[in-house]
């Protein structure tokens, strides 16, 4: 196992390998960056194949959250961690007790919260342990913080608003047809916000239940998981997997848009250049799927206004607008466009240089 020679490894603060003798927890904290403030970033609990995997996942993570709080304008830098376990099989109090120590020896510079793998209930057994968790909130209609997946799925649709308004130079998603692939936590809110906003849904999911509650819920159409992707639809919302944006499958989109809560959907560069080069408006996905990060952020810091946080994850409009003007503007891909704003925010701008010293040599 590497950490300096990896692939993954991007200048990382500070990597932490934790064990715990009693529970068998172990894993890894991975800082990328604290030069925005504390490392923010949720806790994935999965069966990795191998420490390796698990690594490259810490390091990978820790990095994509650096840049999607900097976008956001969260003053916090960037950690995620990993729990290398089966939650189906290896559950306990004692774990999440012990995952709360091992956050609270970071003395704040890691702040933990829900990921894929962990609960609200999870949370809330890590905060008997320290301070520093949030996602743990209760309150009507989920208040401030709690389950993200709401708040994801309002910012997803404002980034949606943005793209569609981009592509087709018209307000609002009125008779619109959006394919949703995945109609699990986000997936399904995103249904509920779109079936609001007038728009026809086309779903696929591998749990044929959760298609079912969509069609009953707001009328959506269903079609085969593998059938979604080259559905006829004016805009797709990826909010299943990630990598599924790729050679094969962008040749065969319909849609003009493309806007989804799923994390890292191209499967490589190469593949924004491939959806510009088709004429497809693609919205960086970490910068339309932080609406859970603000808000788990703004209960971190004690804020009770809920008006107050939607209306921060509503300027993910703006913001995706800026993206897509200055790409427009400088004929670039949107998420290339992503990533050299949030280097700047960071001011790792000799970086940036860099990143676009990258992009001009690759399209001379
Ligand atoms: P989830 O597990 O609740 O939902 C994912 C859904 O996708 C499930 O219903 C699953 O059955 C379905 N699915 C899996 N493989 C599929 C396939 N091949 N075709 C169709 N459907 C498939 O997860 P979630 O919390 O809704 O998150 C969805 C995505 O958004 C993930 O990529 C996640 O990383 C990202 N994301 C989530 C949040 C959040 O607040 N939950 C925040 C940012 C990003």
């Amino acid at each position: 196992m590497t950490i300096f020679a990896s692939a993954d490894f991007d200048g990382h603060e500070a990597v932490h390998a934790f064990y715990d003798r009693a529970t068998g927890l172990q894993g890894f904290v991975a800082l990328h960056s604290t030069a925005l403030g504390p490392a923010f970033g949720g806790c994935r609990m999965w069966a990795y194949d191998s420490e390796d995997a698990a690594l490259g996942d810490a390091l990978r993570l820790s990095r994509g959250m650096s840049y999607k709080n900097a976008l956001a304008e969260l003053p916090y830098g960037g950690g995620k961690a990993v729990i290398m376990a089966d939650g189906r099989r290896v559950r306990s109090p004692a774990l999440f007790e012990a995952f709360g120590r091992v956050v609270d020896s970071l003395g704040g510079r890691y702040i933990t919260a829900e990921d894929v793998g962990t609960s609200v209930e999870d949370m809330r057994v890590v905060a008997r342990m320290t301070a520093h968790v949030s996602g743990i909130a209760t309150g009507a209609d989920g208040g401030v913080g709690g389950d993200p997946s709401p708040k994801t799925a309002y910012g997803v649709l404002q980034g949606m608003r943005a793209a569609v308004e981009m592509a087709f130079g018209r307000d609002g998603l009125d008779g619109l047809t959006v394919a949703v692939q995945g109609v699990g936590h986000v997936g399904f809110h995103l249904c509920r916000l779109l079936h609001e906003a007038g728009a026809h849904l086309v779903v696929a999911d591998v749990a044929a239940e959760n298609t079912a509650r969509a069609a009953e819920a707001f009328g959506a159409r269903i079609v085969a998981p593998d059938a979604i992707l080259a559905e006829d639809a004016d805009v797709l919302a990826p909010c299943a997997l990630g990598g599924v944006l790729d050679a094969k499958s962008i040749p065969e989109l319909k849609a003009s848009v493309i806007a989804g809560a799923a994390n890292n959907q191209l499967a490589t560069d190469d593949d924004g250049r491939r959806l510009l080069e088709r004429g497809i408006v693609y919205a960086p996905d970490y910068a339309i799927n932080a609406g859970g990060i603000i808000a788990v952020a703004a209960e971190h810091e004690g804020e009770t206004d809920s008006a107050a946080v939607h209306a921060r994850i509503g300027r993910i409009y703006a913001r995706t607008m800026a993206i897509l003007e200055r790409a427009r503007a400088e004929g670039r891909p949107p998420h290339e466009v992503a990533d050299i704003m949030a280097r700047e925010r960071m001011q790792l701008a000799p970086q940036a240089e860099l990143v676009r010293e990258a992009v001009l040599s690759d399209t001379h």
